[in-house]
C-alpha cells in the first residue's frame, strides 16, 4: 500500500514504517487531542555496552520509522549514565549500524551531557521533600523493601529535614563519601504495590572515571531517575521501550509529575523481539566473545547487526523482517526461518549464479579428447536481461559429493552408475565407474558423454534426464574457502551454553575462476548451495572468503 511507503530525505521510499500498530493509533488520539504543542518525537536509547543485535534492529525501525511517517524528529542517544559497563568501542559503531540499517537521526545526544541537569533536578526534588539522602547498606535498602506480598518499611532517614538532606547531596558530589556510604532516595509509599515506588535509590556515589564526562562526577544517577530526564530535555513526545519497563512508568510519570515538567513525554511498551536458535542479548554476547568461544561481536552467526551485515543479510531483508514481525504487547520468539526467509526475498532477484563445489569429486569423462576445452554459456541469473556467461569445460570435473551415489536412494536422480544427467549448461554424461581408495571411499568417478547433448544447441534436449547437477572444470578452476552456517544455538536459548560449536562448517571449495577477483561484500548465489557474500574482514586482494548468507530452501510459510 503506497501509505504504508516513507519517504526518505532524498525522496526515495522506505517501504518500512512499521505502519498500523497499536503506538500509532495512541498517537493518532494525541495528535487529535492537541497533547502536544510540539512534533511528534521519538528516540533510540542505546547503552553503550556492547553492539546492536536484531532486537534492537526492530526498535531503530519502530523509533525512526514513526518519527518519519509522522515528520516528526528522531534522536540517537547514547545512554551513557552508568560509568560501569560502558566503552568509546561501542560508540562509533552503534551509529554505523544505525546508518546502514538506512535510517538518519536528526539529532546524536548523549545522556551524559545531561548529568548537570539530573543534579538540578534531584536538588528540586530534595527541596520540596520529595527525596532524601539515606546512610542505610545496599542490604539494609533491600530488606527494607519488602517484598511482593509485603509493604516495606519507612528508612529511618526518611524524614531527615531536607536542607540536610541536599547539604549531604552537595558533599557526596563534593567526593566527600566513599561508594555504598550514601544514596539518594524519592520518597514515594513504602507500602506501594509496585516495589519500583518503594522509595527507590535515585542517585549514588561512584568514584569512576565517565568515557564523556571523565573525573567530573562521582555521583552518577540511577536509570530510572535518569531517562525520564532525558526524555523530557529532548521534549521526546513517544518513550517507547520494552515491556520489562512497563512497572517502571508509574515512577517514570512520578519524576517527571515531581519536577512539574510541562507536556511530559509519555512512556509506551512494547513486546521485545525474540528469536529462535541465537544467543541475542548483549550480556550473552559479551561472554561468548570474551571466552573466545567465537572471535568477535560481528561473527557472522550472531545476530548482531555488525554480525548480520558481514554475513550478507541486507537492511532491506531486516527492515521488511521487522515490518513482518510487527508490534504488539505480547512476547513471542520469532522463528529464525522468518527472518532467512525475508534475507532469501530480498537477494532473490539482485544477485549472479556462479558455479562453485563445496565438497568436490573428481570426474573423468573417458571418451572426451584429452587436452580438448571448449566453452560453455551459462545464464548469469533467471532473470534474461542479467546476460550470459562462459566456462571452461574439459576432461577432468568436480562435482558434489553429494551429487553421486553408488547405489541409489530411492527418488536419487542424480549420479549413479549407469544414470544419465546433465551437467548444467554443458553435456549429458552418464556413470560407467568409480575408483575407489584402501577403505573403499569413492574417490573418482568415470563417465562418458553424449557429443550431441550440449546445451543450447538443436537437439540438446531430445531426450529426457531427470537430474541436473553443476560441476567445474579441473583445468581451470580456483581453489576458494567457503564458511558454511547453521543456527548459531540450540531452539531454546537459556544462555551463551546453548551455542553449537559446529555452527561454522569450513570448506575448501572448487570454483568458476571468475570468483577469484571477488571483492569483499560482492555477493552470489552458488548454484543449489544458495546466497553467498565475500567476507569483508578475511578477504584480501585475490584471495577471497566466502560466507554463506543463506541457503536456497526453506521451511517458511508466509
Ligand atoms: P540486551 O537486553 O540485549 O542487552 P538492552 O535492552 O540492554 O539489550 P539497550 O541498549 O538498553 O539494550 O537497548 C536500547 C533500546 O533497544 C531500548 O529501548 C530497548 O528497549 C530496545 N531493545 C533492546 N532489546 C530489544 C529487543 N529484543 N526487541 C526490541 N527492542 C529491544
Ligand atoms: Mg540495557
Amino acid at each position: 500500500m503506497a501509505e504504508d511507503l516513507i519517504k526518505k530525505a532524498d525522496g526515495t521510499n522506505f517501504g518500512t514504517t512499521m505502519a498500523g500498530n497499536f503506538i500509532h493509533d495512541i498517537i493518532d488520539e494525541d495528535i487529535k487531542n492537541q497533547k502536544y504543542h510540539r512534533e511528534i518525537r521519538t528516540r533510540f536509547p542505546p547503552e553503550p555496552n556492547g553492539y546492536l543485535h536484531i532486537g534492537h534492529c526492530k526498535s531503530i525501525c519502530l523509533n525512526a520509522g514513526t518519527a518519519l511517517k509522522y515528520g516528526g524528529v528522531f534522536n540517537l542517544r547514547y545512554d551513557d549514565t552508568n560509568p560501569i559497563t560502558e566503552d568509546e568501542e561501542f560508540v562509533g559503531n552503534i551509529e554505523k549500524d544505525v546508518q546502514w540499517l538506512g535510517f538518519q537521526w536528526d539529532n546524536l545526544l548523549f545522556a551524559s551531557d545531561y548529568f548537570d541537569k539530573m543534579y538540578e533536578c534531584a536538588e528540586k526534588l530534595i527541596r520540596d521533600g520529595n527525596a532524601y539522602i539515606s546512610a542505610e547498606t545496599a542490604d539494609e535498602i533491600k530488606a527494607g523493601r519488602g517484598t511482593l506480598t509485603q509493604p516495606g518499611t519507612n528508612s529511618p532517614y526518611r524524614d531527615r529535614p531536607w536542607e540536610e538532606s541536599l547539604q549531604i547531596f552537595h558533599d557526596m558530589r563534593d567526593g566527600k563519601y566513599a561508594d555504598g556510604e550514601v544514596c539518594l532516595r524519592a520518597k514515594i509509599d513504602m507500602a506501594s504495590p509496585n516495589i519500583n515506588m518503594r522509595d527507590p535509590v535515585i542517585y549514588r556515589v561512584l568514584h569512576a572515571s565517565h568515557h564523556n564526562t571523565g573525573d567530573k562526577w562521582c555521583v552518577y544517577p540511577m536509570y530510572d531517575y535518569a531517562h525520564p530526564i532525558e526524555d523530557a530535555i529532548e521534549g521526546i513526545t513517544h518513550s517507547i521501550c520494552t515491556l520489562e519497563f512497563e512497572d517502571h512508568r508509574p515512577l517514570y510519570n512520578w519524576v517527571l509529575e515531581k519536577l512539574e515538567w510541562p507536556e511530559p513525554p509519555q512512556q509506551i511498551e512494547f513486546a521485545k523481539l525474540g528469536l529462535t536458535n541465537t544467543i541475542m542479548s548483549k550480556r550473552n554476547i559479551k561472554r561468548l566473545v570474551n571466552e573466545g568461544i567465537i572471535e568477535s561481536w560481528d561473527d557472522p552467526r550472531l545476530c548482531t547487526i555488525a554480525g548480520m551485515r558481514r554475513r550478507g543479510y541486507t537492511p532491506e531483508a531486516l527492515r521488511a523482517f521487522c515490518e513482518s514481525v510487527g508490534v504488539a504487547k505480547a512476547e513471542n520468539k520469532v522463528d529464525y526461518d522468518q527472518l532467512e526467509y525475508f534475507v532469501r526475498e530480498d537477494l532473490k532477484n539482485k544477485v549472479e549464479n556462479r558455479m562453485v563445489v563445496l565438497d568436490p569429486l573428481k570426474v573423468v569423462i573417458d571418451n572426451y579428447p584429452e587436452g580438448k576445452s571448449e566453452m560453455c554459456t551459462l545464464e548469469n541469473a533467471a532473470d534474461p536481461e542479467k546476460g550470459t556467461r562462459e566456462v571452461s569445460f574439459s576432461r577432468e570435473l568436480w562435482i558434489e559429493k553429494e551429487d553421486f551415489m553408488e547405489v541409489p536412494a530411492k527418488k536419487y536422480f542424480r549420479m549413479f552408475p549407469g544414470n544419465e544427467v546433465r551437467l548444467k549448461g554443458a553435456y549429458f554424461v552418464t556413470c560407467t565407474d568409480v575408483v575407489k581408495d584402501a577403505e573403499g571411499n569413492v574417490v573418482e568417478i568415470h563417465c562418458t558423454y553424449d557429443p550431441d547433448t550440449k546445451s543450447g544447441t538443436p537437439g540438446a534436449d531430445s531426450r529426457k534426464v531427470k537430474g541436473t547437477i553443476h560441476w567445474v572444470d579441473a583445468a581451470t578452476c580456483v581453489d576458494i574457502p567457503v564458511r558454511n552456517y547453521t543456527y548459531l544455538a540450540l531452539p531454546d536459548e537459556t544462555g551463551y551454553n546453548h551455542f553449537d560449536p559446529n555452527s561454522r562448517q569450513d570448506k575448501a571449495a572448487k570454483a568458476e575462476p571468475s570468483l577469484k577477483d571477488a571483492k569483499a561484500g560482492d555477493r552470489f548465489q552458488f548454484f543449489r548451495n544458495g546466497y553467498y557474500i565475500t567476507d569483508t574482514v578475511l578477504s584480501k586482494e585475490g584471495e577471497p572468503v566466502f560466507n554463506q548468507t543463506v541457503g536456497l530452501k526453506s521451511s517458511y510459510k508466509k
